[in-house]
């Protein structure tokens, strides 16, 4: 019998992960089954403790459910322990169950993967949520000149700042309200909002690119995201998290498997199949 993974969220009918981990498994030769959760809110506990007794072997968890799965964990690396979310679960010993963070190493993966520079940089984070909080140790450890974070609801982003200042290192680490950014130039602007997902742009501020900029949107969907098309505009280049989204899983896998996947296949498949 192939071992069995999953992941859980709410919604979860469109989540590739099935597909992402299927190919991994068929690019490195192991037999494995990977399967959608769907639970209630309020459900994570009992919809998980299901799939443990069916012989889960690990999960990834997704939106709303990280910090439940924070929460449900016995055990945490450094890293999910740092971001206080949890994006893979592992029940090698159910009695001791590890809960990890791949989200930050993901992001740092992609931004390799496209050679985006980030030691020096300036970099403008939007949103103060799980997502920021997950690769904001990975990005200091990149060792940029300076983070802004701009929230919405500006306590946020200066919490993040008060968190994350005994790791900062060199790097300049602020926050502002995301209607108070700099009229500085970034290097590289991240998204970490679900505006667009709505088709909403966070509001910015004219002139904070140059022909340099990268604008990276967490979001991702068959067009390119109003964020992806306002950084086109300024001349920046504009990525998506879908490479992010394959990276991520790639970093649980190998935490499952021990072993790391070849990524770029299922890449070129997933930007055919959502450009579809
Ligand atoms: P959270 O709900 O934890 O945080 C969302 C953040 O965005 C908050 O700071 C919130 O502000 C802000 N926000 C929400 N809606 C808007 C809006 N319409 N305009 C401006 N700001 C807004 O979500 P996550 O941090 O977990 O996820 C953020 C995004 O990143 C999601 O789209 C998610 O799908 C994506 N993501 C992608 C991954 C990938 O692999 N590609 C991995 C992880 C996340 P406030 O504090 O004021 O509420």
């Amino acid at each position: 019998m192939s071992a069995l993974f999953a992941v859980i969220g709410n919604p979860i009918e469109h989540s590739r992960s099935p597909l992402i981990h299927h190919t991994f498994a068929e690019d490195v030769g192991i037999a494995l089954t990977y399967e959608r959760i769907w639970a209630p809110v309020g459900g994570f506990t009992k919809a998980v403790q299901a799939f443990i007794e069916r012989g889960g072997r690990g999960m990834n968890v997704t939106v709303p459910f990280k910090v439940d799965a924070f929460e449900f964990a016995h055990q945490h690396t450094a890293r999910a322990q740092r971001a206080m979310a949890v994006n893979t679960l592992d029940f090698a010993n159910p009695e001791k169950i590890v809960g990890d963070n791949t989200d930050g190493v993901g992001l740092i993966r992609d931004l390799v993967f496209h050679d985006v520079s980030l030691t020096g940089r300036q970099i403008l984070i939007l949103g103060a949520g799980g997502a920021t909080r997950g690769v904001l140790a990975p990005l200091l450890a990149q060792k940029p000149a300076e983070i802004l974070i701009a929230n919405r609801s500006p306590e946020r982003a200066y919490g993040l700042v008060e968190e994350f200042s005994a790791i900062r290192g060199e790097t300049t680490l602020r926050g502002c309200p995301s209607t108070g950014i700099d009229a500085q130039p970034f290097d590289l602007i991240i998204n970490a909002t679900p505006a667009s997902l709505s088709n909403n742009l966070p509001p910015l501020p004219a002139n904070i690119l140059g022909k340099q900029s990268v604008v990276y949107d967490m979001a991702y969907g068959a067009e390119p995201t109003v964020f992806a098309r306002w950084g086109e505009q300024h001349g920046a280049q504009a990525l998506d998290g879908l490479g992010m989204l394959v990276e991520q899983a790639a970093e649980s896998f190998k935490r499952w498997h021990a072993v790391e996947p070849p990524t770029a296949r299922i890449r070129a498949l997933l930007r055919e199949q959502i450009e579809q």
